[in-house]
C-alpha cells in the first residue's frame, strides 16, 4: 500500500492524523492512503516558501530559465513514470494521461522563455532629463489548488509560470490522485530547484482554507468546480490576496447543415468520450442544426459502438473508468433524469462491455461506458448542468441563432466549437459567442501555453487566465520608476503636482 505524504522544503515530510483512501478505478480497490494536512502542516510549508523566497527572487533571470531547462528535461525523461501514476489513481487511459503531461511540458518550456517575458519598458526623458521604466516582480509566497482530472497538467498550468517570475510556491492537489505531485517535486529537486521553492501539501477543505486565510501566502490560483471555485474567490480576496479561480463547464458544439457530418461526428465523439468526458473542455452538447440531426446521431452511435472500454493500463482501452464511485453514480443519475425529462436514450453506456466483457453496470471498478441522449430538451437539466462524465447530449436546433442562443444563455462559458464550411457563420459565431475559448472545426480548443487558457461567467472568478502572458502578469506586480540624476540644472522646491512643463 503506497502512502503519500507532503514536500516541504526539499523533502518528503508526514504530519499527523488525518489520512484519505487512494483507489484504483479501474477495480474499485483501495491502493493506498493520503494525509491530509492540519493547519501546522501548511504553515510549515508556508514557512518553507517564506524562508526560500528572499533569495529565489533574487535569483537572476538566467539562472532560473536554466534550472527550468533541465526540470523539463527531466519530465520529458519521466513521461512514462507520470502517466503510469496518473493513470493508476486516476483511471485515465496511458496515451491520455500522456497527453496531459505533454501539455504541461509546454508551459514549462513557455516559462523557459521567462527571461524575455520579464522584459519591462524604458521611456528616456519622460520630462527634461528625467527617465521611467516599468518592473514587474514577484508577489512572494503563491499557492495553487487543483482538481482531480488533470492531477499533472493544471498544476503545470501554474507553477512553472509562477517559480519562473520569483515566486515560492505551494501546491495542493487532488486528494483523489496525488502521486503525480511528489514525483514532480523530486523532479524539481534534480533540476536544482532550490528547496523550499517548490512545496506540495496534501490534504482537503482543512488545507485549503488555511492557504485561503494565511496571512503570508499573497495568491492563490484555483482550478475545480464552480460552487468551490466561488468559495475560495470570495474567501480568498476578503483576505486581501490575489485569486484566479477557475470552475466548472458545460460546453456546446454547433453544427450548421454544412458541415462535414463525419469530421463532426469523429469529433463529437473523441472529444465527449475521451478520458470519460472527465474533462473541463470535454463537448457535453451537440447542437444539431436541422435537418443534421438524424443523420449526425447515427454516425455518433456508430463510432460509440467501436470504442473499447477497459483499465487505463492496457494498451487497447480507448476510455477507463470514472474517478470515484460517487462520482460515477452521480454521472449515471444524469441517464435516469434525462429519460424523465423527456430524451431519448440511443446509447447506454450501464450496458457497455468493460474488455469485452461483462456490463459496465455489473462489472467491479467505477465503470460507465459511454452513453449518448438525443432529443434533449433545451431546458432540462441534462442540458444544463455540469456531468462530467461520460454522458453525451443531442439538442435539436432549427437555426444558428437559436443554437447560440442556448450556448450564451447558459450558466458557464468555458469552451465551445463551431463545425462548418462557412468562414463567414464561423467568424460571426467567435464574435458573438459568450465563451472564453472557442474551436472552429476543432472540438476541444485548448490554448497552447503561450496563449492564456480561461472561461467565461461562471467558468472563472477573477479577471486573469492561467498561463500566457496573463499568467506572467497574474505572478508579478507591476512598479514604475521615475528617476532622475542630479545636474545643474535642478530648480529647487517646488510645492506642486509634476507635471510634464
Ligand atoms: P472540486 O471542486 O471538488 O475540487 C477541486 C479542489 O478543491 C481539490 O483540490 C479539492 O481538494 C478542493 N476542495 C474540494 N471541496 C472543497 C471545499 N469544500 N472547500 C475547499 N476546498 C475544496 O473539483 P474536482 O471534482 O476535483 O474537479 C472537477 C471539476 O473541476 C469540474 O467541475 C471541472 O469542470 C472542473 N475543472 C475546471 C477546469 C477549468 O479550467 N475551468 C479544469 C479542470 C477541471
Amino acid at each position: 500500500m503506497k502512502h503519500v505524504n507532503h514536500w516541504i522544503n526539499g523533502t518528503r515530510v508526514s504530519g499527523g492524523g488525518r489520512t484519505s483512501e487512494i483507489f484504483n478505478p479501474a477495480t474499485g480497490e483501495v491502493g493506498g492512503a493520503v494525509e491530509l494536512a492540519a493547519v501546522e502542516d501548511v504553515d510549515a510549508a508556508v514557512e518553507a516558501a517564506k524562508a526560500a523566497f528572499p533569495a529565489w527572487r533574487d535569483a537572476s533571470l538566467v539562472k532560473r530559465a536554466q534550472i527550468l531547462f533541465r526540470f523539463r528535461e527531466l519530465l520529458d525523461r519521466n513521461r512514462d513514470e507520470l502517466a503510469a501514476l496518473i493513470s493508476a489513481e486516476h483511471g485515465k487511459v496511458h496515451s491520455d494521461a500522456l497527453g496531459e503531461v505533454a501539455r504541461g511540458i509546454e508551459v514549462v518550456e513557455f516559462a523557459c522563455g521567462i527571461p524575455h517575458l520579464l522584459k519591462g519598458g524604458f521611456s528616456e526623458n519622460v520630462s527634461t532629463r528625467v527617465d521611467s521604466y516599468s518592473i514587474r516582480q514577484p508577489l512572494g509566497v503563491v499557492a495553487g489548488i487543483t482538481p482531480f482530472n488533470f492531477p499533472a497538467m493544471v498544476p503545470m498550468w501554474m507553477f512553472p509560470v509562477a517559480i519562473a517570475c520569483g515566486n515560492t510556491f505551494i501546491l495542493k492537489p487532488s486528494e483523489r490522485d496525488p502521486s503525480a505531485s511528489l514525483l514532480i517535486a523530486e523532479l524539481w529537486k534534480q533540476a536544482g530547484l532550490p528547496d523550499g521553492v517548490f512545496n506540495v501539501v496534501q490534504g482537503d477543505k482543512v488545507a485549503v482554507d488555511r492557504l485561503l486565510e494565511h496571512p503570508s501566502v499573497a495568491a492563490v490560483s484555483f482550478v475545480g468546480s464552480t460552487p468551490i471555485a466561488r468559495y475560495v474567490y470570495e474567501t480568498g480576496t476578503a483576505h486581501g490576496k490575489r485569486v484566479q479561480a477557475l470552475g466548472g463547464a458545460k460546453n456546446h458544439m454547433l453544427v450548421l447543415p454544412d458541415a462535414d457530418l463525419d469530421l463532426v461526428a469523429d469529433s463529437a465523439v473523441s472529444a465527449g468520450f475521451g478520458s470519460a468526458g472527465e474533462r473541463c473542455m470535454a463537448i457535453s452538447v451537440v447542437l444539431a442544426v436541422d435537418p443534421v440531426g438524424d443523420e449526425l446521431v447515427s454516425k455518433i452511435v456508430e463510432r460509440v459502438g467501436k470504442l473499447t472500454i477497459g483499465p487505463g493500463d492496457q494498451p487497447t482501452s480507448e476510455m477507463g473508468p470514472l474517478v470515484t464511485e460517487v462520482h460515477r453514480d452521480k454521472v449515471a443519475s444524469y441517464i435516469d433524469l434525462g429519460l424523465e425529462e423527456g430524451a431519448k436514450l440511443v446509447v447506454d453506456g450501464r450496458e457497455t462491455p468493460v474488455q469485452g466483457g461483462a456490463a459496465a453496470a455489473q462489472t467491479p471498478g467505477f465503470w460507465l461506458g459511454p452513453t449518448v441522449l438525443d432529443h434533449v430538451p433545451a431546458n432540462s437539466r441534462v442540458h444544463r448542468e455540469e456531468i462530467f462524465g461520460p454522458v453525451l447530449s443531442v439538442v435539436r436546433v432549427k437555426s444558428y441563432e437559436e443554437g447560440l442562443e442556448l450556448i450564451n444563455t447558459g450558466e458557464y462559458g468555458n469552451g465551445t466549437a463551431i463545425f462548418t464550411n462557412d468562414g463567414g457563420a464561423a467568424r460571426r459565431f467567435q464574435n458573438e459567442v459568450e465563451v472564453g475559448m472557442v474551436g472552429i472545426n476543432v472540438p476541444i480548443p485548448v490554448p497552447m501555453a503561450f496563449y492564456s487558457f480561461g472561461g467565461w461567467k461562471a467558468s472563472l472568478f477573477g479577471d486573469t487566465h492561467v498561463h500566457g502572458t496573463e499568467g506572467v502578469h497574474f505572478y508579478t506586480r507591476g512598479k514604475v520608476v521615475t528617476s532622475r540624476w542630479l545636474d545643474p540644472s535642478h530648480g529647487g522646491v517646488n510645492l506642486g503636482f509634476p507635471t510634464n512643463k
